[in-house]
């Protein structure tokens, strides 16, 4: 964990929204921070925890490669209230990401 609070998410920007089936999305999250960007590191394999402020937190594996910098992507589906929210915001919005978490 990078922050000093888990419970505290980063604050990312929707950089790029992919359609990749129907109900599934790749989302391209940018660190507001760059600093906090450049000091993250996690392991492939660990999942974050993506927050639409007003609606709750949903957890997904991060879907881009650990040695990239400054962004993270992560590929969910469609299943109910968050990911739901989620799907209906556009480039340029804020969400929240806790990470990293589980084994690698
Ligand atoms: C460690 C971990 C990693 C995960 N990684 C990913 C990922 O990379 N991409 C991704 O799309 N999802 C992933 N998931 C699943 C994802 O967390 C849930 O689908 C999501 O949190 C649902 O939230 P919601 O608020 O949209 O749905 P909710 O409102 O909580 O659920 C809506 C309905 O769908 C049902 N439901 C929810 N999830 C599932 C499911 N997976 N299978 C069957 N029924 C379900 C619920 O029981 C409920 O009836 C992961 C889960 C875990 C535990």
């Amino acid at each position: 964990m990078n922050n000093q609070n888990i419970y505290l998410p980063y604050l990312m920007t929707i950089e790029k929204i992919t359609d990749e089936a129907p109900l599934v999305k790749t989302f391209r999250l940018k660190f507001k921070n760059e600093e906090e960007g450049n000091n993250f590191s996690f392991l492939t394999g660990q999942f974050g925890e993506y927050s639409v402020f007003g609606e709750g937190e949903s957890t997904f594996c991060v879907a881009s490669p650990s040695t990239r910098k400054g962004y993270i992507e992560c590929t969910f589906r469609q299943m109910g209230r968050v990911t739901n929210a989620l799907a209906g915001l556009e480039v340029g919005e804020t969400v929240g990401f806790r990470c990293p978490y589980g084994p690698g």
